[in-house]
């Protein structure tokens, strides 16, 4: 872990909370307390009605793969001994998308819609990534 070398993410303000709860193994997004809409990534805002009236809340870190791609090539030198990895979209169960990285599936395995589940991995002291892998 202490020898990670590739590019880590910089929390703010508004993004804490997510990298707080990474950390403690806990996917959590806002949910928007004027039309309870979940909204990810993380904004000041609701996307939806643009309250500012924001909480952060605890949710199943259960989705489906809505799409991926296969990383042929690296996307940063850092990564060109993962090569092939993928790149994907899951759709929560409660409807966000997030970006990720699908783990421990064969890339023959994957399937669009096929459920999966959060996948924590502490890659430093500070940060945890939120992955995914087959239900
Ligand atoms: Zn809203």
């Amino acid at each position: 872990m202490a020898d990670y070398k590739k590019p880590l993410p910089h929390p703010t303000a508004v993004t804490l909370p997510f990298w707080e709860a990474a950390k403690r193994h806990e996917l959590q997004i806002q949910q928007c307390g004027s039309c309870r809409a979940y909204v990810f990534y993380p904004r000041e805002v609701c996307s939806e009605c643009l309250s500012p009236d924001m909480s952060w809340v605890q949710v199943s870190g259960k989705g489906i793969l809505y799409s991926y791609t296969i990383a042929q090539a690296p996307t940063h030198s850092s990564f060109t001994e993962d090569v092939p990895y993928v790149i994907a979209i899951v759709e929560l169960a409660e409807g966000p998308h997030i970006t990720t990285n699908i783990v421990g599936c064969k890339i023959e395995d994957l399937k669009v819609n096929m459920p999966v589940v959060a996948s924590f991995a502490d890659v430093t002291p500070d940060i945890t990534l939120v992955k995914f892998r087959p239900a």
